[in-house]
């Protein structure tokens, strides 16, 4: 059986069969801090692997955090809420839900097309973080090794072990894996010493998005909670304030650019951004323009990918190497949770088929790639 593994690792791969000293917990490197590499962070930091999550941003939550303005008003200006199908997420859904970290966002939902208003609320429950989107990813970064504000560059192996260095070319350590879970774009970048999966990554191609996040000091009688738009440079708009534990003094709104429109504007100015986005919610809603006490507009350049990969994750074992995210099997929070979570077990399956320090493997009846 031992042979078996090093001959697999020989053949399949450059490098040398890494020397791990017998008793020493794994290291892995997430690159990442949203939803999927917190996840995946969280599973193998909990099964005693030695982690470390390098995210280049703030704080946690990647597409699905929250945006707090100078005067203090709060924005889920990413992700604006979640659904749960499949019932691996269901389960740790409802202990978020005990824990009062997801609440259902019970709001009235409707579409908007060409000046006609259609209700949306079906049976769907939409969940959401609270206070923000990102208590679910904060939550999960408890106690985990984050080091935020390092942007990194694509690591490299010298045969025993990843080299991670960061943008600047400062060294942040040598580790048994590496996972990335930014977006395909970036992903395939910090891949670039692993063509085969850099190649797969490159092929998902990710549609921008602008954000426009506005606060009225009396609240507009749009009479809903949350809006597909149609026909219109707007795709979705949304009471935020309207979720569950925010508690606003003022009334805020998020704004999504739809694909199209967003692509096109994707270098505007900001400013001209809030600008025609706003119009476009008078002339969508049918409501007097009125001056919002605070507007902002946040550019996501990769929101969501245009057809996924159809693979939960990538991984090459022989590599020790690993990649997820939304981008990889489901455009959504859930799609990116089900990726790292699988991703996570199938790095510990193959820890254990080396070594008897991780035996946990069953516990992840992951379908894989
Ligand atoms: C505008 C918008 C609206 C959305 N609405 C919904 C919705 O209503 N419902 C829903 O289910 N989903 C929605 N989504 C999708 C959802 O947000 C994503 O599917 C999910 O959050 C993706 O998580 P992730 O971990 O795969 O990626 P991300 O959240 O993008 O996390 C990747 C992280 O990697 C970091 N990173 C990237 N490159 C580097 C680097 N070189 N070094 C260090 N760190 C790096 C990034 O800063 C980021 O924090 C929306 C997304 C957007 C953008």
């Amino acid at each position: 059986m031992m042979l078996q593994t090093r001959e697999r690792f020989d053949v399949d791969s450059p490098f040398k069969r890494p020397s791990r000293p017998r008793g020493r917990r794994h290291r892995v490197a997430v690159i990442g801090a949203g939803l999927s590499g917190l996840i995946c962070a969280r599973t193998l930091a909990d099964l005693d692997c030695e982690v470390t999550v390098f995210e280049k941003s703030r704080g946690v939550g990647g597409r699905m955090s929250t945006r707090r303005s100078e005067s203090d008003l709060q924005f889920d200006h990413g992700a604006q809420y979640f659904t749960v199908r499949d019932e691996r997420f269901r389960r740790h859904v409802d202990t978020w839900i005990e824990e009062g970290l997801v609440a259902p966002w019970e709001g009235r939902f409707v579409k908007l097309n060409r000046g006609y208003l259609e209700e949306s609320n079906g049976e769907t429950t939409r969940f959401v973080g609270v206070p923000g989107m990102t208590a679910v990813c904060r939550h999960l970064a408890t106690d985990l090794d984050v080091r935020f504000g390092t942007t990194m560059a694509p690591p490299r192996h010298d045969g025993t072990a990843w080299i991670v260095e960061d943008a600047a070319g400062t060294s942040q350590g040598r580790y048994d894996w590496f996972v990335t879970s930014a977006p395909a774009p970036q992903s395939a970048y910090l891949l670039a010493s692993v063509p085969h999966l850099e190649v797969k990554a490159r092929r998902v191609s990710m549609s921008g998005c602008w954000s426009v996040m506005v606060a009225f000091k009396s609240p507009l009688d749009a009479g809903f909670d949350g809006a597909f738009v149609g026909v219109s440079p707007l795709s979705w708009i949304a009471r935020n304030s309207s979720k569950p534990g925010r508690g606003e003094d003022f009334e805020t709104w998020v704004l999504h650019a739809s694909p199209e429109w967003s692509e096109s504007a994707i270098e505007a100015d900001h400013e001209e951004v809030v600008k025609e986005l706003l119009d476009a919610l008078w002339q969508v809603t049918g409501l007097q323009p009125v001056e919002p006490k605070h507007a902002a507009a946040h550019r996501w350049r990769h929101a969501l990918p245009a057809e996924p990969l159809g693979d939960r994750f990538l991984f090459d074992p022989g590599l020790r190497v690993g990649a997820c995210g939304d981008w990889c099997n489901g455009p959504r929070v859930e799609g990116a949770f089900l990726s790292g979570l699988a991703l996570a077990g199938r790095l510990v399956c193959t820890m254990a088929a080396e070594t008897p320090h991780a035996r946990n493997c069953s516990t992840f009846a992951s379908p894989g790639p």
